[in-house]
C-alpha cells in the first residue's frame, strides 16, 4: 500500500491497491474533512492549524478545549454526527479522553497522548479509540497524523461496505455459500436455508461435497482444482436436506485476502428446476411435433427471415422426389416448384400472414414432383415475432393432398354431371347458358341457341329391351349428339330422356336448325344394342337468344315448349320457339291451377251414356264419362282436361271420385230397379291409376260401400295403357277378375297390341274404336276392319261393343256383322244422371 501524500486534494488520483476507493479522503462529505479537535493546549492546537495550512489538507477542523464542550458538540447536533474524525488529547481540563469513548461515540477516535503515554494509550485502544499519537517536543507526531486520519476513515469506510454488503449478501434471493481452499463451507445465507433446508449450522465446517448430488461432466474435477472454477456458472445437481435433487446454476468467485492471495469461494447459486422443466416441455413439444409431422408424413420448413434461408426438411424433398442436395434453401427455391398457376395465390398467403392479417398461414398449391407431375400440397405455418412485434422466423409444415384434392375435384365433377352419360347435368348446362346469355348481353351481335331434344317413346326400348338397354341407348345418343356438334358447343342429359344442345357463338339464326337437321339425319342410323337394332326418334324443340332472355332458365323453358309442340306434330321436325308458343303454354299452366282447385271444390259430374245391345235395343248399361264444370268456362271435356290430369298426376284422385260416384250412382239404380235386368256401368282407367298401389284399394271400397252387383262394374282400359307395361297389367287384370270386375279394351285397334298377346290378358270386351265405325260406310276398309274386329273377339271368346254409332246405316251394318253391343249419338249422347235415370224405365232405346 502506497502513502498518499496527504498535502495533495487531486481527487483525480487513484490509490491502485484499494478497489473502490477514489481519492484519499473518501469518506468525508464533499472531499472536506470535518475534524473535531479536543485540544486544551493552545500551542498545539495552534500547531494543528498551522499544519493544515502548510499542507493543505482538506480539513474543515472546530476546536473545543474541554470534555464537556466535545460532548455537547457532538450531542448537541441530530441527524447524524458532523463530524468525520475525532482528534482529542488523552488529558483533558475536566477528564480524559476515555470518557469520551465510553459515551459510545459512533466515529473514529484519534487520541494523542503526552509522552511515555504508552500505558494510556493501551486503555485508550481498550476503549475504543482507532489509534493513538504520542506527542513528542518537537511535534514530530503532526507528521503522520494525516496518515492516522487517513486510515481512520478508510478502516470506517470498509466497516460501512461491510456492513452493506453483508447485508445484501444475506438477504440476497440466491443462495450463497462460501466455502475455503479445502473445501469447508464457512458461510451460507438465508437464502441458502431456504433452497437447501439446511440451517447453517447443519452445513458450517462441512464440506461441499454435501451439496452435490452429481457433479456435471466438467466438473468432475470440482475438488480437485477448485480455483479453476472461479468465476465459472456451471450447472450441477445438488441435493436438498430432505434428500431431493434440483438443478442448480452456481456461479464460483474467488475471495482474496489482503495481500492477494486466495482463501476462499464464494457460490451463488440459482435453483433452475422451472426454468429445466420448460426446457424439457419445449424439448418434448419439439420432439412431439416432429413426431407428430413424421407420422403424418408431412415435410417441415423453417424460414429464417432474417438471413432469408429456409430448412426444408428431408421429407419435404422427398415429397416431391428429391434428395437432399438437389432443392436449395431460399424461398425461391421453393417458389420455382410451385405451378405458375399457383405462385401468386401462395404468395398472397404468405405475405398476408407475414403482415400479420391471418391468424395461420394456409395455402394450397400444385408443387412440381421430380417426375415432372404435379401433386398438391397443403402448406401451413406460423410467423414469430420479436418484442417489437417484427417477423423474424416462420415456420411450419407441408402435407400432400393430392388425392384429397382429386376427390373434391370428382365430386366437384359429379355434381355438375350426369353419371350415366358422363354428359354435363342441368345444373352445369344452366351455368353455361347464363354464361352464354351474359355474352350475350354485352355483344348484341353474338347468337347462341339451345335444343331441347326428347328421345320419342323412349318408355317403350325400356320395357321391351329392358333398362340395360335403355341406358346404353342414352348413352349412344350422347355420343352421337357430341359427334355433331363442335367443341365450343354443350351437351347435357338433363334427366330421363331428355337432352339439351347449347350452340355457341352463331352466324345466322338458321344455323340451328341446319343442327338440329343434321342430328335428326344423325339418328336415322340405327343403334346396335346387345344385339338389337334400336331406331330412335327425337323430338326437338329450338330457343334462339335473338327472342332476347334474361334468365338461363327461360331459354330452357321455351325449348321445352317448342320441343312439346315438335312432339305433338305428326311429322318430324324441330320446332323453333315463337312466343305464341310460350302464351299457349301459359294457358296450360292456368288450366292446370284451376284444375287442382277443381279437384278439391267438386266442379266435376257424371254424365252417362247408354250402351244398348244392338239386337233387342234393350239398354244394358252406361259408360261413365267425367264432365268439369269450370266456373267461368263452363262445361269443359275430358279430352281436354284429361290429359293435363294425366300429367300432373291429378288423374289419381279425380278417378278416384269417378269410380266411386259411378259405383254409388250404378248401385242406387240397381236398388231401385230390382225387377229388371241389372244395370251395367263402365268406368274409364288411365294408364297412372293401374299401375298405382292404391288404385285397387279404391276399388275395393268403392264395390264395398257402394254395394253394388257383382259383376255389373267395367272398367274400361285403352289398348295403349295395356302394352305400355304388360307384366303390370297382367297383375292389376288378374286382381280385377278376382272381384268378378269385368274388362273392355277401350278405344281398341288404334293402339299397338299384337294380337299374339291379346289372349293373355284375362280381359272380357273389345270397344271397337268410333273411327272405324265412322267410316264403315259401304264395303270398305272400315268394314273389313270390323268384320275382322269382330271375328276376332268371337274368335277368343270376348265381347264386342261399337262406340260412335251415328247413324241407322251403321247400325245395320254392324247388327250385321253380329256385334252384339254399342253406343252412340244415334242412342243417345252422354247424359246427366237424371235424365239417364229416365232411360231406365225404357222398353227400348230409341233411335
Ligand atoms: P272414350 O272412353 O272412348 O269415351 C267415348 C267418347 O266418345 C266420349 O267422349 C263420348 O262422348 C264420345 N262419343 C260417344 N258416342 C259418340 C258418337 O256417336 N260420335 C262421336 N263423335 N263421339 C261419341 P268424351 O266424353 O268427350 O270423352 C273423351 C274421352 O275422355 C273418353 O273416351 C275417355 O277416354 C276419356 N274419359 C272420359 N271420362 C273419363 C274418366 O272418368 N276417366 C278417364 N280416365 N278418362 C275419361
Ligand atoms: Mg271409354
Ligand atoms: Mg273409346
Amino acid at each position: 500500500m502506497t502513502v498518499q501524500d496527504s498535502g495533495r486534494q487531486d481527487s483525480s488520483r487513484q490509490d491502485s491497491s484499494r478497489e473502490g476507493s477514489s481519492s484519499l479522503w473518501v469518506g468525508a462529505s464533499q472531499g472536506i474533512v470535518r475534524v473535531l479537535l479536543v485540544e486544551d493546549d493552545k500551542v498545539d492546537r495552534m500547531a494543528f492549524e498551522r499544519l493544515i495550512q502548510k499542507q493543505k489538507l482538506p480539513f474543515a477542523c472546530t476546536s473545543v478545549a474541554t470534555l464537556q464542550e466535545a460532548l455537547g458538540v457532538l450531542e448537541g447536533i441530530r441527524g447524524g454526527p458532523p463530524f468525520d474524525v475525532v482528534i482529542s488529547d488523552y488529558n483533558l481540563p475536566d477528564g480524559t479522553a476515555l470518557e469520551l469513548l465510553e459515551r459510545g461515540v459512533d466515529l473514529p477516535v484519534i487520541v494523542i497522548t503526552g509522552a511515555g503515554g504508552e500505558e494510556i494509550a493501551v486503555h485508550a485502544m481498550r476503549a475504543g479509540a482507532f489509534d493513538y499519537l504520542i506527542k513528542d517536543l518537537d511535534r514530530q507526531y503532526l507528521k503522520i497524523l494525516p496518515i492516522t486520519v487517513e486510515n481512520a476513515l478508510r478502516a470506517r469506510r470498509d466497516q460501512e461496505e461491510l456492513r452493506v454488503l453483508s447485508h445484501a449478501v444475506r438477504n440476497v434471493n440466491e443462495a450463497i455459500y462460501i466455502f475455503d481452499l479445502d473445501g469447508t463451507i464457512i458461510y451460507v445465507n438465508d437464502a441458502f436455508t431456504r433452497t437447501y433446508g439446511w440451517s447453517s449450522e447443519e452445513v458450517l465446517g462441512h464440506n461441499v461435497s454435501m451439496l452435490v448430488a452429481e457433479s456435471e461432466v466438467s466438473l468432475r474435477d470440482q475438488s480437485a482444482d477448485l480455483p479453476a472454477m472461479a468465476g465459472a456458472q456451471v450447472e450441477q445437481s445438488h441435493r436438498r436436506r430432505d434428500g431431493r435433487v434440483f438443478p442448480a446454476l452456481v456461479s464460483f468467485s474467488n475471495l482474496y485476502d489482503e495481500r492477494g492471495l486466495e482463501r476462499a469461494e464464494v457460490a451463488v447459486v440459482w435453483d433452475i428446476s422451472q426454468r429445466k422443466r420448460s426446457e424439457q416441455a419445449l424439448r418434448e413439444s419439439e420432439e412431439r411435433y416432429a413426431l407428430a409431422a413424421r407420422g403424418a408424413n408431412d415435410g417441415l420448413w423453417d424460414w429464417d427471415l432474417r438471413t432469408g434461408e429456409i430448412y426444408f426438411s428431408q421429407r419435404w424433398k422427398s415429397m416431391m422426389g428429391y434428395s437432399d442436395e438437389e432443392i436449395g434453401g431460399s424461398l425461391d427455391d421453393w417458389l420455382r416448384l410451385v405451378h405458375p398457376e399457383d405462385v401468386e395465390h401462395l404468395q398472397a398467403h404468405l405475405e398476408a400472414h407475414l403482415s400479420g392479417s391471418t391468424p395461420h398461414f394456409e395455402s394450397e398449391q400444385r408443387i412440381r414432383h421430380k417426375d415432372g407431375e404435379y401433386r398438391w400440397m397443403l402448406a401451413r405455418g406460423l410467423a414469430v415475432r420479436d418484442s417489437e412485434g417484427n417477423v423474424y422466423r416462420m415456420a411450419g409444415s407441408q402435407t400432400d393432398i393430392t388425392e384429397r384434392k382429386e376427390a373434391e375435384q370428382q365430386l366437384l365433377h359429379d355434381a355438375v354431371h350426369d353419371t350415366l352419360t358422363r354428359l354435363p347435368n342441368r345444373a352445369l348446362f344452366l351455368d353455361r347458358l347464363g354464361s352464354a346469355l351474359a355474352r350475350a348481353h354485352r355483344r348484341p351481335e353474338y347468337l347462341f341457341a339451345v335444343i331441347f331434344l326428347d328421345l320419342d317413346r323412349f318408355k317403350l326400348v325400356n320395357d321391351s329391351l329392358g333398362h340395360m338397354v335403355g341406358d346404353e341407348l342414352l348413352v349412344a345418343l350422347g355420343q352421337r349428339l357430341a359427334q355433331c356438334l363442335r367443341l365450343v358447343d354443350t351437351v347435357a342429359r338433363l334427366g330421363g330422356d331428355e337432352f339439351a344442345v347449347l350452340i355457341d357463338d352463331l352466324d345466322r339464326p338458321e344455323d340451328a336448325l341446319e343442327v338440329s337437321h343434321r342430328i335428326q339425319q344423325e339418328l336415322k342410323r340405327p343403334f346396335n344394342l346387345a344385339g338389337h337394332e334400336v331406331f330412335a326418334n327425337a323430338s326437338m324443340g329450338i330457343a334462339l337468344s335473338s327472342t332476347g332472355y334474361e334468365r338461363a332458365e327461360d331459354v330452357l323453358r321455351d325449348a321445352d315448349t317448342a320441343m312439346y309442340r315438335a312432339k305433338a306434330q305428326p311429322e318430324q321436325r324441330p320446332v323453333v320457339f315463337d312466343p305464341a308458343m310460350h302464351a299457349s303454354a301459359m294457358v296450360l299452366l292456368r288450366l292446370e291451377n284451376d284444375l287442382r282447385r277443381a279437384v278439391d271444390r267438386g266442379e266435376f259430374e257424371l254424365y252417362y251414356q247408354p250402351i244398348v245391345s244392338l239386337e233387342d235395343r234393350q239398354l244394358w248399361g252406361f259408360e261413365a264419362l267425367v264432365r268439369w264444370m269450370h266456373p267461368e268456362r263452363g262445361l269443359v271435356s275430358p279430352g281436354e282436361f284429361i290429359p293435363l290430369a294425366e300429367e300432373t298426376g291429378l288423374i289419381l284422385e279425380i278417378g278416384c271420385w269417378v269410380l266411386e260416384e259411378a259405383c254409388r250412382q250404378t248401385a242406387d239404380w240397381q236398388q231401385r230397379l230390382k225387377h229388371r235386368r241389372p244395370v251395367h256401368v263402365s268406368v274409364n282407367v288411365a294408364a297412372q291409376q293401374l299401375t298405382h298401389m292404391g288404385f285397387l284399394d279404391a276399388v275395393d271400397q268403392a264395390l264395398d260401400s257402394s254395394g253394388i252387383l257383382p259383376g255389373t262394374l267395367r272398367l274400361e282400359i285403352t289398348e295403349g295403357v295395356m302394352m305400355e307395361s304388360p307384366e303390370l297389367a297382367r297383375v292389376s287384370l288378374q286382381r280385377f277378375r278376382q272381384r268378378e270386375i269385368k274388362l273392355h279394351i277401350d278405344d281398341f285397334g288404334t293402339g299397338y297390341s299384337s294380337l299374339s298377346q291379346l289372349h293373355t290378358f284375362p280381359i272380357d270386351t273389345l270397344k271397337i274404336d268410333r273411327s272405324f265405325v265412322a267410316n264403315m260406310n259401304g264395303k270398305g276398309e272400315n268394314h273389313a276392319i270390323v268384320r275382322t274386329i269382330v271375328a276376332l273377339a268371337k274368335t277368343l271368346n270376348l265381347e264386342v261393343m261399337a262406340e260412335g254409332i251415328e247413324t241407322a246405316q251403321q247400325l245395320q251394318s254392324l247388327r250385321s256383322l253380329d256385334c252384339e253391343f254399342g253406343q252412340g249419338f244415334l242412342f243417345s249422347r252422354p247424359l246427366p244422371r237424371d235424365e239417364a235415370e229416365s232411360l231406365l224405365t225404357a222398353e227400348e232405346i230409341p233411335t
